[in-house]
């Protein structure tokens, strides 16, 4: 059998992390199966669906990597599901409810009040035609309900991630299937697209569980084989509790402007919930899809963490070259840094050890300081104004022609501060003072590499001379 699996979101907010981790377990499972990856929008539900959130979910995926091979939008099939609507009434499987939200509600509060299960009453289920055209001339325009025999709400189905997972008493009255304004529920057009997509198995989150003998029953009212169902675990904070925004980043389009990569996204997501069985973490796609089984999809709830996911930059950022890295962080830098492509992947690579994310390089105080420090132009520090630093730094600029790369630096430092009697750290110091304006960071020979000699040369030059020309 081909395994053919959808994603369906509702585009009515930015692509969660839990949408996130559906979509990639789908994805991959496609992948390793040589599958079908179907994206279905739906976005029937006019009052809450916005067409900018369905952007947004295409962009998150692309992010992501997450490639469909088909896409549908519910909202192009309306036709379809009010026929099939229409067929479940014309063979009495469904029937016409007249009642008004507001009194929907009257009663649901009603049966609170009274501590019972709110489901809808089955007022209308026996309506006479005659009833019916009677509240139609008041100009109530009909809802469609599914007609739910008692006896099916002591239900069970067998989900494959669960097992068989059986219901008491599922607390649903004849559920609507087609809106007074015709457009359908999630439920039913949920079952005709699955159905005429052909789909084999549905694999989606936890809170879809009491969705799926309402499913069941409207595949079997349609004389149809159901696909296979799985549920996937909840997602919890590290307090586990719900997770919620309260925990921080919690849409894929957070985390990307957070400077996090989509390979460690991907990788944290797909942890939510599988495990290799290894004990291995860090996965590139190509990677996962090779690893990737159902067999080892577990449903105990997964705390989705924001250390982890640092964590997991930082061995994907390891792996970038200096170009990709630079590429990548290039959105997060400063606009107009005075160093060139080949100084500023230079930087990254070496500032890549103390960062987590892409977007701590861009205020990373020793990129800030090769990029922008300017040598004062008056009121020189005392401690580049000494004449022990100044002599350093003259002596300094006389042996820069030497310096090939960061290699040569220490045996001339060395050097120079045997020849004018200072410490070695001495003479570091004030080439660090006088090249970034800062007493610590990033190794000298690094600063001096990145830098090239011409820069080198240009602020020392203009700290000895202020000097030479104050005295
Ligand atoms: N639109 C539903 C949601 O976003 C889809 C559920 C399903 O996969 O059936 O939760």
């Amino acid at each position: 059998m081909s395994i053919r699996v959808r994603f369906a979101p509702s585009p009515t907010g930015e692509l969660h992390v839990g949408g996130a981790r559906t979509a990639l377990f789908n994805w991959l499972w496609a992948r390793k199966c040589r599958g079908t990856f179907i994206l279905r929008i739906e976005d029937t539900d006019l009052a809450r669906s916005e067409a900018r959130f369905t952007q947004a979910i295409f962009d998150s995926l692309k992010w992501l990597g997450l490639d469909w091979d088909e896409l549908y939008l519910q909202s192009d099939r309306l036709a379809l599901y009010r026929q099939r609507a229409e067929e479940l009434l014309a063979r009495g499987l469904a029937y016409p409810c007249f009642c008004t939200p507001d009194e929907l509600e009257a009663r649901r509060q009603h049966l609170l009040g009274k501590g019972e299960i709110p489901e809808y009453d089955g007022r209308c289920r026996s309506l006479t035609p005659g009833e019916q055209a009677r509240l139609r001339s008041q100009g109530r325009r009909p809802a469609l309900r599914f007609r739910v025999p008692e006896e099916l709400k002591a239900t069970s189905f067998h989900d494959f991630l669960r097992g068989e997972i059986q219901f008491k008493r599922l607390s649903t009255g004849d559920f609507v299937i087609l809106k007074s304004d015709g457009t359908p529920t999630y439920n039913l057009a949920c079952v005709v697209d699955d159905h005429a997509m052909e789909v084999s198995h549905v694999l989606r989150a936890e809170d879809h569980i009491s969705n799926t003998p309402k499913q069941i029953w409207l595949y079997e009212a349609f004389g149809w084989q159901p696909p296979q169902f799985g549920h996937l675990s909840l997602i919890l904070g590290p307090d586990r509790h719900k997770l919620s925004k309260r925990h921080g980043a919690t849409t894929v389009e957070e985390l990307r402007d957070q400077g996090f990569l989509p390979e460690a996204v991907v990788n944290a997501l797909a942890l939510l919930g599988w495990s290799p069985g290894t004990g291995q973490e860090v996965f590139t796609m190509e990677t996962l899809v090779g690893a990737f089984s159902l067999e080892r999809v577990v449903v105990a709830p997964q705390v989705f963490d924001l250390a982890k996911l640092r964590w997991l930059n930082r061995e994907h950022l390891a792996r970038l070259s200096p170009q990709e890295l630079l590429f990548r962080a290039r959105r997060f830098l400063p606009q107009g840094l005075p160093l060139s492509e080949p100084q500023l992947g230079q930087a990254l690579v070496a500032l890549r050890p103390s960062v987590s994310t892409l977007a701590e390089f861009g205020h990373h105080p020793d990129l800030v300081a090769l990029a922008t420090w300017t040598p004062p132009r008056e009121g020189l520090g005392e401690e580049l104004a000494a004449p022990s630093s100044q002599a350093a730094l003259r002596a300094f600029v006389g042996r820069l022609a030497e310096v090939e790369d960061g290699q040569q630096l220490r045996p001339i430092v060395r050097e120079i501060a045997s020849e004018l009697g200072l410490s070695p750290g001495q003479v570091f110091h004030a080439l660090r003072l006088a090249l970034t304006g800062r007493t610590e960071g990033l190794e000298l020979s690094r600063v001096v590499e990145i830098l090239g000699r011409e820069e080198t040369l240009r602020r020392i030059l203009a700290v000895v001379e202020k000097e030479g020309s104050g005295s």
